[in-house]
């Protein structure tokens, strides 16, 4: 599982945003996940309270905003869903596909208290 690493390193990502602000409190975090990123929401709910235990975050609330990932195929043109089709073109059956959105895996939003 590697979502513990990556919770972590959002963790100092957002310390580091804390310190240039002059913030010491976080009351949420928004994350925005990818279908494609590689990472799973659901595994990050689960890491995340062991993550942030005994840091600044341990009391901070982590909301999560999942986007589609679409892709589109490179042989006849047909965009849709990745993860439902699971990478396979609905139409001619190919897999050289485009990513269109939902490869990402950002800090969206950091709520100060
Ligand atoms: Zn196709």
């Amino acid at each position: 599982m590697h979502e513990l690493g990556i919770i972590s390193s959002v963790v100092k990502t957002v310390e580091n945003i804390m310190r240039q602000e002059g913030l010491t409190q976080v009351q949420t975090i928004v994350l925005q996940v990818g279908e494609l990123s590689g990472v799973v929401p659901h595994f990050v709910e689960e890491c995340y309270p062991a993550a942030v235990y005994e840091t600044f975050m341990e009391n901070t609330e982590l909301k999560m905003e999942i986007i589609p990932g679409i892709v589109r195929c490179k042989d006849c043109g047909e965009e849709f869903s990745g993860v439902r089709y699971n990478l396979k073109c609905p139409k001619c059956g190919s897999e050289h596909l485009d990513a269109l959105s939902g490869r990402e895996f950002i800090i969206k939003e950091i709520i100060a208290c």
